[in-house]
Formats: C-alpha cells, sequence, structure tokens
C-alpha cells in the first residue's frame, strides 16, 4: 500500500480527518508503521478544539499533566506546564510544539473540510470529498473529528437581524475582543457559558447572562505549579497515567467506595466538604460510589452543593435562580468555576432567567424577551454543539450499496467498541458514540483508541488483508453493553448532550445515549479481548 500520484490522482493507505490530539497522534502511529497517511484539517492549523475555542476564560478542567500525551519520555520531559489546570493558548503551543517536535506538519493539510466518503467496494477504498471540489482515495478512513465539530447558534427567531458583534464560543475571532465599556450579552450557562461569564464579568460595562437552565458548579481551584510540583510531576508522570488508566473516566481522581446513603451524615458531608475544597473533578469524579446512580445518594450531594451557592451568592433570589432543580449534580456535566457564583454579587451583572422571562426575538439592537427589550454592543453564543453524532450528520458518509451513516444512526448510534461499523468497511471514528472517550479525560482514552486501531492495522497489514468490518451480532451486542450499563446511570434520565438532545436542531430533541458510561477500565479490557481473539466480532478479507 503506497501513496499513488501517478494519474494525477492522490492515493493513500490512510486518510485522518482533524488535527487535533487524536488526529495528530495517528499520524505519529501510522506513520511509525510506515503506511503513507494524509491528515485533513478543516482550520488554519493543529489543535482541533483548542485551535477553534479561543474563547476568553478557555481552559482545562483536567489537570494539565494528566492530559498530557503519555507516549514520549522525552515530550513529557520537554514540556512544563505552567498552571495545574492550563488556559487554551496554552494548550494550543503544547500541540503545536507537538506537531513540530515530531514534524508531523508535513503531512498534514490545513484548511481543507471534508464534506463526505463514499466506500468503492471494487477498489476497496474510501472516495473522500472536499469542499474546495477536490478528492482522494484512501484504504482507511480514520475520523477523528472530536465530538464537538458542530458548533450550534440557538433556534431564535430574529437572530440573524442583530446588528452588533456577535460571537459563538466555538468560532471565535483570532484577534482580541474587547469587553470593556460594553454592554455584552451571554447567551448560555455550560461549562463554556461560565468559562466565559467569569472572564466578561471582569471588563464589561454590564454583562446580562441569559440563563435558559442552570447547570450545577464546582470550584476549579487553579493555580500555577511551582517548581517543586513541576519536579514532582515530571519524577511522578507514570503513576498519574496508570491512576487515570485505572480511574472511571481517566482522571486522577479515583471514586469512594463507601455509599453515601449508608455513612453518618457527618462523615457524608466531611467527604462532600474535604472535595468541594479540592481542585478539579474530585466532587464529581472521587465522590461516594452510589451518587450517579441512586437518586437519595444525588439528591444528598445535591443539596450540599445547594447549600454552597445560597453562602456564595449575596441575593437569595438569585441563588435560587442559579440552583438547578430539574436534575441532580453530576447528571449533567459540571461546569468547573472560578468565582463564577461571586460576579452575581457584581452591580455590573445582571442574570435573566430565561424559564420566567423567554427569549421573544432577537432584533438589530438585541434581545426581546417578555419583560422587555434590551440593546447589546455585543452577544456571546455559548450555545453549546450538536455534540458526537451531530459532528457525522454533516457529513455525506455512504458505506458498502450506498446506505448513508445518518439513516443507520436514525435511532440512535449503532457500532463496534465506538470505533468500527458494520456496513461501512475500514471506516474508523477516534472518540466516536459509543466510545469510551466520549466521557473521559480524553487523551488518556484517545491514547487508548489511537493505539488499538494502529495495532489492527499492522494486523491486517502483515497478513495483507485490505478490508475489515464488524458484523451484525458483534454490533448488536456492543450497542446493548453500551446501552445497559447507561441505563443504571442517572444521567440517562435528563436532556442533555449527553443523550443527544440539542433543540437548537431539528430531530435532535429524542433522548439516544451517545457516550459510553461502563468507565474506562471496562473499555480497555473490552477493547483488549477483541484484540486478543483475533479481533473477534469482525469479518477480515
Ligand atoms: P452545553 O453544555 O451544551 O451548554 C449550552 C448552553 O447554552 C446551555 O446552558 C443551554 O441551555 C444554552 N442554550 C442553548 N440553546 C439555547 C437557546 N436557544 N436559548 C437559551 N439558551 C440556550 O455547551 P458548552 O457549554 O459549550 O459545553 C459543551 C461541552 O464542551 C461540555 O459539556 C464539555 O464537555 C466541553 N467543554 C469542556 C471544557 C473544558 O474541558 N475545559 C470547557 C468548556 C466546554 P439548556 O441547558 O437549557 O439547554
Amino acid at each position: 500500500m503506497n501513496a499513488d500520484t501517478s494519474s494525477g490522482v492522490e492515493r493513500f493507505d490512510a486518510v485522518v480527518i482533524g488535527a487535533g490530539v487524536s488526529g495528530l497522534y495517528q499520524l505519529y502511529r501510522l506513520r511509525e508503521l510506515g503506511l503513507e497517511v494524509r491528515v485533513y484539517e478543516r482550520g488554519g492549523g493543529v489543535g482541533g478544539t483548542w485551535y477553534w475555542n479561543r474563547y476568553p476564560g478557555a481552559r482545562f478542567d483536567s489537570e494539565s499533566y494528566s492530559y498530557a500525551y503519555s507516549f514520549s519520555d522525552e515530550l513529557l520531559e520537554e514540556w512544563e506546564w505552567s498552571e495545574h489546570f492550563a488556559a487554551q493558548p496554552e494548550t494550543l503551543r503544547y500541540l503545536e510544539f507537538v506537531a513540530d517536535k515530531f514534524e508531523l506538519r508535513r503531512d498534514i493539510r490545513f484548511d481543507m473540510t471534508m464534506t463526505g466518503a463514499h466506500w468503492q467496494e471494487a477498489a476497496r477504498e474510501w472516495e473522500i470529498f472536499f469542499a474546495d471540489g477536490s478528492r482522494v482515495y484512501a484504504r482507511f478512513l480514520i475520523t477523528a473529528i472530536g465530538g464537538f465539530a458542530t458548533p450550534t447558534l440557538p433556534a431564535i427567531e430574529g437572530r440573524d437581524s442583530y446588528a452588533g458583534e456577535a460571537y459563538h464560543t466555538a468560532q471565535w475571532p483570532h484577534r482580541p475582543v474587547d469587553f470593556a465599556g460594553k454592554r455584552v450579552a451571554v447567551i448560555g450557562t455550560g461549562a463554556t457559558g461560565v468559562q466565559v461569564i467569569q472572564e466578561v464579568a471582569k471588563t464589561a460595562a454590564t454583562l446580562s447572562v441569559f440563563q435558559r437552565q442552570p447547570n450545577w458548579c464546582a470550584p476549579l481551584l487553579n493555580r500555577p505549579i511551582t517548581p517543586e510540583e513541576q519536579r514532582r510531576i515530571k519524577a511522578g508522570y507514570k503513576q498519574i497515567f496508570a491512576l487515570c488508566n485505572e480511574t472511571f473516566a481517566g482522571f486522577m481522581h479515583q471514586s469512594d467506595r463507601r455509599n453515601a446513603v449508608e455513612v453518618s451524615a457527618e462523615e457524608r458531608e466531611a467527604l462532600f466538604e474535604k472535595l468541594y475544597g479540592e481542585p478539579g473533578f474530585g466532587i464529581w469524579m472521587a465522590n461516594f460510589r452510589d451518587v450517579m446512580i441512586d437518586a437519595r445518594a444525588n439528591a444528598l450531594l445535591s443539596d450540599f452543593i445547594a447549600r454552597k451557592i445560597r453562602s456564595r451568592v449575596n441575593d437569595p433570589a438569585i441563588a435560587e435562580k442559579l440552583i438547578p432543580t430539574n436534575h441532580g449534580f453530576g447528571t449533567r456535566r459540571v461546569p468547573l468555576e472560578t468565582n463564577y457564583y461571586e460576579v452575581y454579587n457584581q452591580p455590573n451583572v445582571r442574570l435573566v432567567d430565561l424559564r420566567e422571562t423567554p427569549i421573544l426575538r432577537m432584533a438589530p439592537s438585541g434581545i426581546v424577551t417578555t419583560a422587555g427589550a434590551f440593546d447589546f454592543d455585543l452577544i456571546v453564543f455559548a450555545t453549546g454543539f450538536d455534540a458526537v453524532t451531530g459532528g457525522y450528520s454533516r457529513l455525506d458518509l455512504r458505506g458498502a450499496g450506498g446506505r448513508r451513516l445518518v439513516d443507520k444512526w436514525a435511532e440512535g448510534p449503532r457500532t463496534f467498541l465506538g470505533l468500527l461499523h458494520e456496513g461501512f468497511p475500514n471506516l474508523v471514528t477516534l472518540v466516536g458514540p459509543h466510545n469510551a472517550a466520549t466521557f473521559c479525560n480524553m487523551p488518556r482514552c484517545i491514547e487508548q483508541n489511537v493505539e488499538w486501531v494502529t495495532r489492527l492495522l499492522a494486523r491486517l497489514r502483515a497478513q495483507g488483508r485490505t478490508r475489515i468490518e464488524p458484523t451484525p451480532a458483534a454490533e448488536d451486542e456492543w450497542t446493548a453493553h453500551v446501552l445497559d450499563g447507561a441505563a443504571r446511570m442517572l444521567l440517562t434520565k435528563v436532556d442533555s448532550w449527553f443523550n443527544g438532545v440539542n433543540r437548537n436542531v431539528a430531530g435532535r430533541d429524542v433522548r439516544r445515549f451517545q457516550l459510553y458510561a461502563n468507565g474506562l477500565p471496562t473499555y480497555r479490557r473490552r477493547c483488549e479481548e477483541v484484540a486478543a481473539q483475533d479481533y473477534a466480532g469482525t469479518v477480515i478479507a
């Protein structure tokens, strides 16, 4: 298998779509294998999510050193994180550093938007189409588009009539945006909205936060890494990655083996208090093991967080508006915050509760709610994404016999390991739906995904095989495993992108679970078993 340009047509062993954390690593590994690989990237640079999401306040919710690639000791030694939770510019610099260090850019084409791909059975290859009208061919098509490839604007009447400055957080300009002296609105209070609100409140003349549903937020407690900590981090990388690989979602936080409903009130309060005072996702990931599955346990934790919110917001009526009442703590993605609740004590900040006064429409000068018209100089849309499967539904992906992936997934995703697809030979979806990487400290799962795929391609190559496809039975079994595991989790009972709900997108109002909630260790074990049984559940030809 080789790149063939003799006929003016480019042919590759593998084409990877996306030059973010997963695409960069997949390129590195497949090149090492001796394959001809080309990466196509929609953006003008590497970084994926960290290239696009350059809104003020964007930063890790993972400990920086747990997010780093683990595959190169040299890289681990050379790179130094400045903060426990690095901000977006630093993460982008890191990924640029990785691309330069391993000379990855020479096999990446930027500003190339893939629009679709059709499987050609006779030639056993994918014909891949781009927005500029060009096409290439590849034996394997590996999507590395992440879970957040498709930002969504709010479906509000008259949205495009607004005449002031307006930005979606994931399409942020590459120049500085100044909020000073401006009347600013932020729509959305998810993990992104919370980060941007904290930052904008510092300089805007006025900030109006349009909140449809509050989320349960917890303190990030970021700080610089001291030289002594730096030394310990570098000496301890092996243990950090080993710990992450043992935990449910690849973070440095291991769940407490006790049940919240079985311990005394004092013991319970002590753990809640301890975790609330510690940095990062411990309050979500290192809590009592029943808080994500037992509604009584979850109510105890939610009540604790509600008390914290009341203690931090001066106006009791505003505090109540900031406390979720329709879902429990951790059943949607927990935004991590730095003085988020205190922002609402500032005189320049106003909370608009859209449950009381819904938005009627947008107008050239601002936003009209049932309480009246508000004029703004700048509006930030922190309104999220058509997450996970949404990135695929915009692509014209057609498998064997011209079958479309959107049709296959019409009732929800069906996959094998979240990586391979019956009817779509040689299509590999890194971070795909029903893949552990969707609910994970991403690089930990991405490395697992990439290494598994690399071994598979090496095996096919060694035996001169050119086609792999999972069986319908293997896909049925995997889908049942994913959905059975999720059924016990409280997070499947709530509207969120976890369940594919996005009311700004037609047809996305039905809950269809898109993640993998059996945990990274189980996922890893299942993938290993499949490989050890010579890719049982697939047909290799
Ligand atoms: P999101 O969680 O989907 O939040 C979107 C927000 O916009 C919600 O508050 C939603 O309200 C609101 N919204 C959407 N449409 C609206 C409308 N028409 N009118 C009013 N409000 C509307 O999206 P996100 O905050 O961008 O986060 C997405 C994911 O990205 C996160 O869950 C996380 O996985 C990832 N992320 C990671 C980091 C990090 O690691 N540091 C940071 C940011 C984001 P409703 O809740 O009522 O729908």
